[in-house]
This record gives structure tokens, sequence and C-alpha cells, in this order.
């Protein structure tokens, strides 16, 4: 007797032929009643699930997070005291591609992380950058169309992207560092990640701390000119699926140190800058980064479509002493991530094992498709409402947030005018090198082929008042790489 299982229907029954329809007779039609065929074909039918409307191309493994440092003085998170350990997965994407891009495209790259905490799941949903395009989601929807392919055309449009991001000043910081050498890292084990929001961390005294999440890679900042990435893209459109994979696979685990930055509520109310703008990063010599952890990515998993694709990553999942702030991107994905689950994978998404909390669920949702934990998840058939008289789970009071201070002069975290989107950029110019500023140049250049005059001319502006050498810089590669004159400086530097 073989140990091989036998091969059944999805209701069990065993399946007597899996290679011959079945037919009336030798040369009569298949017969409706061949359920067994009917369920295969109707089951590879339904194979495929909405891919992400964004950073649908992803890579990622299992691993530990293991808190080194001491920020216990401002967080109560237990998967951030000394000495804790909870297991987390991470999915690396890119953004604008769509399931089958190719990995090595300039873009940014999303940093999601999943740590299954003992208070529940904590997700960070970051990028491999420290800011964003925008600071308002209003904008979100139409910079994703600009990303995305043109209505008509079915082709990716650079009109429309340098057009939105010459309208849309706020962009500058991050198409900066997209056309930088950290544009279009090897693999994604060389990059950093970042929380790129402002976040919070609450401390056992209820004292709340604005907080910045920093990954940094230990494996150093690799990446490839945009040549080199054309010619590999030859070769393979799955680098970093081969990288990532590989390197677990052979033992060699990629690891990133955890650092925060730490700003009081008072401090926040005097930085040049709003700490909630996403397009702005916190100066490491104002707010010093503190070490906390590291991250190792250790185990690859046993099916990618199970583990990676229905992967659910959404910045609403918090735990105790780790919370929101009043960054309006946050704000508006708080929302949209936890829907577009929703949407592409079931109510239950929660409920799919990758997913799943590591520790106990007890809540009232009720019904719905997909509901596969066998009923009610509050321990007691007639507590299924609330409040109730049948020991049903009740809410844990310990767990709320300090008030949030919202009197004195708020009208500088107010967005609609006055912010200086150039500032910080010049602070990043300023740390590029001949080599890299000049591979800037280039990149931006050659991004830029096809664009109107007028928008180049536009977005040259911008770079001018970053620095004259930006935009001059850009004008002399634009000649090079398209013959293109531009006009000479546009916009006086600051
Ligand atoms: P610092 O010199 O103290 O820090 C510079 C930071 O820039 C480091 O985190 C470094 O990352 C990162 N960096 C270096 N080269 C690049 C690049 N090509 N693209 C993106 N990031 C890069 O300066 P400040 O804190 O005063 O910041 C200066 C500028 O550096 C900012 O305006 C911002 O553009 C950029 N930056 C700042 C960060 C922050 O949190 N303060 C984070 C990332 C970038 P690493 O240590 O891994 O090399």
């Amino acid at each position: 007797m073989s140990d091989r299982p036998i091969l059944t229907t999805t209701a069990g029954a065993p399946v007597p032929d899996n290679q011959n329809s079945m037919t009336a007779g030798p040369r009569g039609g298949v017969m409706l009643q061949d359920y067994q065929l009917i369920e295969k074909l109707a089951h590879q039918n339904r194979e495929r699930i909405p891919e992400r409307a964004v950073h649908a191309k992803g890579w990622g493994a299992h691993g530990t997070l293991t808190i080194t440092g001491d920020i216990s003085k401002y967080t109560r998170a237990k998967c951030l005291q000394p000495g804790a350990v909870t297991p987390m997965l991470a999915r690396f994407s890119t953004v604008a591609g769509e399931l089958g891009a190719a990995d090595h495209e300039r873009d940014v790259r999303g940093f999601a992380l999943k740590f299954y905490s003992p208070e529940g799941n904590w997700d960070l949903v970051g990028n491999n950058t420290p800011v964003f395009f925008v600071r308002d989601a209003y904008k979100f929807p139409d910079f994703i169309h600009t990303q995305k392919r043109h209505p008509r055309t079915n082709l990716r449009s650079a009109t429309a992207m340098w057009d939105f991001w010459s309208l849309s000043p706020e962009s500058l910081h991050q198409v900066t560092i997209l056309m930088s050498d950290r544009g279009l890292p090897v693999d994604p084990t060389f990059m950093n990640g970042y929380g790129s929001h402002t976040y919070s961390l609450i401390n056992e005294a209820g004292e709340r701390f604005w907080v910045k999440f920093h990954f940094k890679t230990e494996q150093g900042h690799r990446h490839y000119t945009n040549a080199e990435a054309g010619q590999l893209i030859g070769q393979t459109r799955e680098g970093y699926q081969e990288a990532l994979f590989g390197k677990i696979e052979k033992g060699e685990y990629p690891r990133w140190k955890m650092q925060v930055q730490i700003m009081t509520e008072e401090e926040a109310e005097k930085t040049a800058y709003n700490p909630f703008d996403i397009t702005k990063v916190w100066p490491h010599a104002e707010f010093p980064p503190i070490d906390v952890g590291v991250m190792e990515l250790n185990r690859n998993p046993d099916n990618y479509f199970a583990e990676i694709e229905q992967a659910a990553f959404s910045p609403s999942n918090i735990v105790p002493g780790i919370s929101y702030s009043p960054d309006k991107m946050l704000q508006a994905r708080i929302f949209s991530y936890a829907d577009a689950h929703r949407y592409r994978l079931g109510t239950h998404y929660e409920n799919i094992l990758v997913n799943q909390p590591k520790c106990p669920v007890h809540h009232y949702h009720r019904d719905g498709q997909m509901n596969t934990y066998g009923g009610l998840k509050t321990g007691n058939p007639d507590a299924y409402y609330e409040p109730n008289s049948f020991s049903g789970p009740f809410e844990d009071k310990s767990a709320a947030e300090p008030p949030l201070k919202i009197d004195g002069d708020m009208s500088r975290f107010d967005h609609r005018e006055g912010n200086d989107d150039y500032v910080q950029v010049r602070a990043l110019f300023n740390l590029f090198d001949d080599g890299q500023k000049a591979r800037l140049f280039s990149n931006i250049a050659a991004a830029m082929g096809g664009v109107p005059g007028f928008i180049v001319e536009r977005q040259l502006g911008h770079f001018d008042r970053v620095h004259p050498d930006y935009g001059n810089g850009v004008r002399a590669a634009l000649k090079a790489a398209h013959g293109y004159e531009a006009s000479a400086i546009s916009t006086a530097a600051e």
C-alpha cells in the first residue's frame, strides 16, 4: 500500500480518473456530470484576485525583530521592550508597475512590515524613502494616475508625471531621491526602510512622543545605473525575487538596524517645518536617531500567493504604546489600506493565515463571505451583541490614548500656504558628491524625454530654487540627451 495521499475533490471524495474527461462513449461529448473536470476548470478561472492598484509587484519573507536598545521611557508597546523578539513579515514592492513588471525599474520601493506582537499586529507600511510626493490625500489618486498608463495610449506618460510634479512642488524632495542613485537599488536587501509618516509612542505614564521609524540596511547601499538595469532586465525581469529568495535559501539572512527619532509634543510646536508633513524629514542633527533593535529576514514563504500576495498591511494596525499622528496622508491611509484589502481579499481578510494575529482575537463582527473562523469570536453564542450579561468580550479602557492637545497656534500645521519645499531638498543635494549629482542630472534628463518644453521649463524653475547647480546640471544633461536647449536660469535661487 503506497503512502501517497489519494487525490480528492474539494469535498473530499476520491478522484478515480485525473487524465481523461468522462464521455458518453469513445466518440461522445464530455458529460456535464464530470464534476471533477468542471471543478478543476472553474478553479483555474478563479485563480487570480485583483492585483493591488499600487505596489502590485512584490517580494517578501518572514523574520524577526529583536529589541536590543531601551526606549521603554517612550513606549509601553510590548514588542518594543528590551529583549523582545517578535515574529514578522516583510513585503517589498515597486509602486507603479503591474504584477508582471520588471523588478529593476527606477521607482520608489514599498517597505511594508507586519509585526505579530502579543498585543495584536503592528503594521508599519513604509517605503525605502523617508518622504513622499504629496502631503495631502486629495492629491494621491491623481498622482498615482500620472504614474500608471495613459487612458488612450495605454502607455506610461512622462508628460503626465512631470506636469503633475512641476505643478506640485512638494514632490521635489521625493523626486530628487527617486532620480538619485537610491531610486534603483540592486535588490531589496541593499536599501533602507522608513516608516515615512510621523507616528506616536505612548509610555506607561500616558505621555505621548512623536516618532519617526527607520530601518537601516546592514548590507550597505548598492544601486544600478539606468544602463546597468536596462541590460539586466534583458536577462531577467525577476532579479529581486531571485536575490531575496536565493539569499534566504542560502542562509544569508539580510538585516536592518531599527532606529527611531523622537520629538516631544512641546518640540513639535517649535520646529521650522510642519513635523507632520510627509514631504519633510526631521534633520538628524536636531533629532538624533536612537538604536532600537535589529530586523532579520530568515524564512522564505512556502507559498508566494498565500503569504505574500495575500499579505494585507495597513497603517490602521497599531498596538498599545504605538499610535497615529495628525499627518494628513497617514490619516487617509488608515482608511484606504484596510478598505483596499476588504475589496481585493474580502471582508475577513485578517483571518487569512498570514494576516492572523498570534494573540487571542475577540470581536462581534458577524457572518459575511468567507467567514472561516467558525462563528462568533466571543467565546459564548449568547454573547452576540455588546454590552451583554453573558461574559462576552468588552472594552479595555487602559488601551485609551491620552487626549491630543489641539489648542494654541495650529496655523503652521495648515499646509494650504507658507510651506517651504526647497530647503530640505537643498540639504540632500548638498550631500551628493559630483558623481551622484551627474547621475541625478542624467537620470532626470532621461526621464524627461518627449515632455513638452513649457513643462520642462516649469520644473527647471523648481530645480533652480533648490540650487542653481541643480537647474543648470539638468539643463546640460537635457542638451546632451535630447539636444534640448532650455532657457537660461528661470527662477532666482533663494
Ligand atoms: P544627515 O547627513 O544627518 O543624514 C543624511 C541622511 O541621508 C542619512 O540618513 C542617509 O542615509 C541619507 N542619504 C544619503 N544619501 C542619500 C540619497 N542619495 N538619497 C536619500 N537619502 C540619502 O542629514 P539630515 O538629517 O540633516 O538630512 C539631510 C537630508 O538627507 C534631508 O533633507 C533628506 O533629504 C535626507 N535624508 C534625511 C533623513 C532623516 O531622517 N533626517 C533620512 C534619509 C534622508 P544612510 O545613513 O542610510 O546613508
